[in-house]
């Protein structure tokens, strides 16, 4: 029905419901609303009937239901124009009603009743909370329905259920939030002021912004203290490579003054050599006394310029580790006595007492005689230098027991201070005091002494002798090597006592030969007689007779003329060195030709070197010596090699043949007990004599310590990749008997066979 004023009033099974309509001047288009009734608003009942109503002419309404009928007049319709308003009720965490002033948890959360409160704070583990409200109006609340927000969580108003006026939230990050509540009453009339409720989750401390502030402290503290470090330990380490550069290049510059240092001592020594030989002449044809007095004081110190300069060189291979022994067997009473002997005449002429005391005849050893030399020369020269005239020098040598003998030096001289002793053998050390002051040398010559003695295994010590003087003392030790000794200590069974005995007899003889070939008597005698300290001399007057002897003597080096009758020098080194006999031997060729035609034929002959007459007599000398030094540096090359791996061998190629020949042989009978030296040269086609001085002269070895060296070889190869026992690989590489294989073994390798490589018993 429509009413009066022209509102539709429907009917339903459900009440009666009253549609206005209405246009807006802001908003296009008609509004609708809609009004419901029902009993509790006093209507008959719920149901209406079909096409029971009616308008009347006072504009009531009339509509016939299950239970009677209503009669209204629609504008005399008061409706409920009060507006809302609501209150909450209650406060709850974890389903706990908050009471006001009521401690929860120790904390106080209301100060007041929960109606009168705007502002909440509550901790982050409070965030499980509800709220319970009611809007304050009687007419009809449960046609009321209310509505909540919160801001900060959700901005859209949503409505609660009617019966049960709460809300709940759970699990709220900290932060501020604020709630809205508001109501609409049954006519649709909203609250104006919503309820607010400001509600603070409070973050726990890690999350509060003084924790955020810590943390960044914390973070932005350990940057700079990281950084600081880091700068601090480049810096550290920048300084280090710098230090240690600037170490380098310092050694760097030592090391490159030391080696022009030595060089140039090397060029001194030449031309201080011809100072000196040609000194000797003019001192002997000098008349006057004073001008033999000059020349000697021109001699004096060119000799000490020159032994200062063998010092300084000596010290520089002990620098680089270049220094190894020369060994050779001597009678070391014998040769210490040669070398006190070259003493007695300088301390004659200082009326100094000089005597040499042992009571030793002979003893057998193996030394290095140049280095034993130098020691005893630099004591004996110090015991000089710091002993006045007329005092008193003493050499003793004794035999501590039957591995040591003792060489002491006492002198009377200026002594040398308690604190010092110990100093004195440090390179480049004096002692400093006036004594003293005019005998400096370099400092070097008890380093170097103290050096050697090392290198030979013994030790060296300066003392203090109470009533005035020093005393040096030097240990040596020994294996005393008589032929009685050698006896009792036979080959180790591979080789037969006649090799042994053979190769004793020659290893007696020690002195290198030098064989001269020289047309011109007087030159050949002259050559001779200077050269016969050093070595000794074999003669030939020309080609044939120098290779008929050369062949026979097997001598270590030949000094040719080249001009010769019958044949000349360049021949005779041609079949010399094509000669498997005499290949190694050095050739040095003498001839007046100069130009570098003859010299060059000379070389082609394979002469090692060459010289032109006239020559001088030093650098002969030197020449000479510098070629048996390279004879011996390549004999250790070689031994290194054969020790190493016997089939990498490389030496001259007539040699190398002879060489290859002679291990393969040794390889292939090794296993024989009975193999020797004399079924080894008639395999190579030589005789035992010459086998021995070829095999001497390339490798410094004998033929029995060649074979041995062969088998001991084979046996660490064998200890290494067989299974078999020590004993069986002694037998199986030719050894019978294991004691002399243990011994052999530890003095080739430094260890017994049972601990070679991998080894253990
Ligand atoms: P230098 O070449 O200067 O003699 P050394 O190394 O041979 O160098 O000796 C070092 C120092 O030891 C000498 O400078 C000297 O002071 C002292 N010295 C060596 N031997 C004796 C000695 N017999 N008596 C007194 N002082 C000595």
């Amino acid at each position: 029905m429509e009413d009066s004023e022209h509102n539709m009033w429907i009917a339903t099974n459900r009440g009666l419901t009253c549609i206005r309509v209405s246009t807006s001047n802001d908003k296009p288009g008609y509004f609708y609303n809609l009004l419901s009734y029902d009993s509790s608003e006093g209507l008959q009942g719920e149901m209406f009937n079909y096409h029971s109503a009616y308008l009347t002419s006072r504009s009531e309404l009339i509509f016939g239901g299950s239970s009677g009928y209503n009669i209204f007049t629609p504008t005399t319709i008061s409706y409920n124009n009060n507006i809302p308003r609501i209150i909450i009720t209650d406060f709850q965490i974890y389903n706990k009603s908050i009471k006001p002033r009521e401690p929860y948890n120790g904390r106080i959360i209301l100060t007041k009743s929960i109606t009168q409160t705007n502002e909440i704070d509550l901790k982050y583990t409070d965030n499980y909370f509800s709220l319970s409200f009611a809007a304050l109006d009687y007419c009809m609340p449960n046609k009321s329905r209310y509505y909540y927000k919160l801001e900060g969580f959700n901005n859209q108003w949503l409505e609660t259920d009617r019966e049960n006026r709460r809300v709940t939230y759970t699990n709220l990050n900290p932060g501020k939030y604020t709630l809205y509540l508001k109501a609409v009453n049954n006519d649709g009339v909203e609250s104006v002021n919503p309820v607010i409720l400001h509600i603070n989750v409070h973050p726990p401390f890690w999350k509060t912004i003084w924790a955020w502030i810590l943390y960044a402290i914390l973070v932005i503290g350990a940057g700079i203290y990281i950084f600081n470090r880091m700068t601090k330990r480049s810096e550290r380490k920048l300084a280090y490579a710098r230090e240690n550069m600037r170490v380098n290049q310092q050694l760097e510059m030592d090391e490159m003054k030391l080696r022009f240092f030595t060089n140039i001592s090397h060029e001194f020594r030449t031309p201080l050599t011809l100072i000196l030989s040609p000194l000797e002449d003019l001192l002997q044809k000098a008349k006057s006394a004073d001008d033999k007095e000059l020349l000697s004081i021109i001699r004096r110190n060119a000799q000490h310029l020159l032994t200062l300069v063998n010092q300084l060189l000596d010290f520089r291979k002990l620098d680089t580790n270049v220094l190894t022994l020369h060994k050779s067997l001597g009678d070391i009473v014998m040769f210490i006595r040669q070398q006190v002997d070259l003493f007695v005449e300088v301390m004659a002429r200082k009326d100094i007492s000089f005597s040499f005391q042992t009571d030793m005849k002979q003893l057998y050893m193996s030394f290095d005689a140049e280095k034993l030399s130098k020691v005893l020369i630099n004591i004996l020269s110090n015991a000089y230098k710091f002993t006045p005239a007329e005092g008193c020098i003493q050499v003793v040598l004794s035999r501590i027991d039957d591995e040591i003998i003792r060489i002491v030096f006492n002198d009377s001289g200026i002594g040398i201070p308690e604190e010092e002793l110990g100093k004195i053998f440090d390179r480049f050390y004096q002692v400093k005091n006036e004594d003293t002051i005019h005998y400096q040398g370099s400092g070097l010559g008890l380093h170097i002494t103290k050096e050697f003695v090392i290198l030979h295994g013994g030790e060296v010590w300066a003392e203090r002798i109470p009533e005035g003087g020093t005393r040096f003392v030097v240990l040596l030790p020994y294996k005393e090597e008589t032929a009685a000794e050698s006896e009792s200590l036979p080959a180790e069974g591979e080789l037969n006592d006649d090799d042994t005995a053979f190769e004793a007899a020659f290893k007696q003889n020690n002195f290198p030969k030098l064989l001269i070939v020289e047309d011109n008597k007087d030159l050949r005698k002259l050559l001779g007689s200077r050269l016969r300290k050093l070595y000794a001399i074999l003669e030939a007057k020309d080609g044939v007779e120098g290779l008929e002897i050369a062949l026979r003597e097997i001598p270590d080096m030949i000094l040719s003329d080249v001009m010769m009758p019958r044949m000349d020098g360049i021949e005779m080194s041609k079949k010399i060195k094509g000669d498997i006999r005499t290949s190694h031997i050095p050739i040095i060729l003498l001839s007046a030709k100069t130009g570098e035609e003859s010299k060059l034929e000379g070389l082609m002959a394979g002469a090692d070197d060459y010289i032109t007459k006239p020559f001088n007599q030093e650098i002969l000398q030197i020449k000479i010596s510098n070629l048996i030094e390279t004879l011996k540096h390549n004999q250790a090359i070689f031994d290194e090699q054969i020790r190493i791996e016997p089939s990498k061998i490389t030496v001259n190629s007539l040699d190398e043949q002879l060489i290859k020949k002679a291990i393969e042989y040794s390889e292939a009978h090794l296993s024989d007990p009975g193999f020797s030296v004399e079924e080894l040269s008639r395999e190579l086609g030589m005789s035992r004599v010459h086998l021995y001085k070829k095999l001497l002269s390339i490798s410094g070895k004998t033929p029995i310590e060649f074979i041995r060296v062969i088998r001991l070889k084979r046996a660490a190869q064998l200890l290494e990749e067989s299974q078999l026992s020590v004993s069986e690989i002694a037998f199986e590489v030719g050894f019978n008997n294991p004691k002399y294989f243990r011994k052999y073994f530890k003095d080739e390798f430094g260890v017994l066979p049972s601990h070679y490589g991998s080894r253990s018993e």
